[in-house]
């Protein structure tokens, strides 16, 4: 089924653009018949700008294109979810997000006490985080010129063995902790290992990304029905 852009008011349809890595929303925008053609001939997106008027490729001016990883029609085929990985701030202020906290309007909570947060800001969620963690560990192991004096530009420069053997003393310092029932310091050193894992991961030639895929399919595998040995 393809997009219904008859049923829409000047036939647009709306479409949330997410980061594919990290699960942040960015911005919102439209598409026309022909901007949704180009999209996918293309693989970067292409909207029809409302104040401008005419097709319009994010990025054109700026650079800051959104390459397309996947879109997703919605339910009713009025609504697109677009997932891309940008090549830079998404916002035209310079901000990653559309819906930055810096930038985006704060408005008061619809039924104050219902315990619901409205509010501005759309933060990747906790788990994509550790995605963006990744790429800045990733840009500091090939642009290490950019920030020369960071932790892990020196970690990078130390090498693989220097590396190994943080996430070998941040894992048992976190076996330490647990066993202690520590649990304030537990969440410090897992923490610690967990960073210096992405970077052992990065310095291997291997990424989070490799990591997931491998967790993601144990866990089809399990799904269906075969049930896998857990590991000693
Ligand atoms: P760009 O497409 O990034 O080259 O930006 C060109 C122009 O498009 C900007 O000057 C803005 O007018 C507009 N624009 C860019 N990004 C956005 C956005 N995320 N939301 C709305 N308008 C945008
Ligand atoms: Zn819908
Ligand atoms: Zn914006
Ligand atoms: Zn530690």
């Amino acid at each position: 089924m393809d997009l219904d852009f008859q049923k829409m008011p000047d036939q647009l349809v709306p479409a949330i653009v997410q980061d594919a890595a990290t699960g942040q929303v960015l911005m919102l925008g439209y598409f026309n018949a022909e901007a949704w053609v180009k999209t996918q001939a293309e693989g970067r997106v292409t909207f029809f700008s409302r104040s401008k008027q005419r097709l319009w490729t994010k990025g054109e001016t700026s650079g800051h294109y959104l390459q397309v990883e996947s879109l997703h029609i919605d339910c009713d085929q009025d609504t697109v979810l677009v997932r891309a990985h940008p090549a830079g701030p998404t916002c035209h202020r310079g901000t990653t997000s559309c819906f930055d906290a810096e930038l985006a309007t704060t408005v008061a909570p619809v039924a104050a006490g219902s315990g619901v947060v409205v509010g501005a800001g759309s933060p990747a969620p906790a788990v994509g985080f550790l995605a963006e963690l990744d790429q800045l560990i990733e840009r500091r192991r090939q642009f290490p010129a950019e920030e020369p004096g960071s932790y892990t530009v020196r970690l990078f420069e130390k090498g693989l063995a220097r590396i190994a053997q943080k996430v070998g003393e941040e894992a048992v310092e976190t076996v330490i902790d647990a066993m202690a029932g520590n649990k304030a310091g537990l969440a410090g050193e897992a923490a610690d290992l967990v960073y210096h894992l992405l970077v052992l991961l990065r310095a291997s030639g291997s990424s989070l990304d490799e990591m997931l895929a491998v967790l993601r399919q144990r866990h089809q595998t399990i799904g269906a029905g075969q049930r896998r040995p857990l590991p000693d």
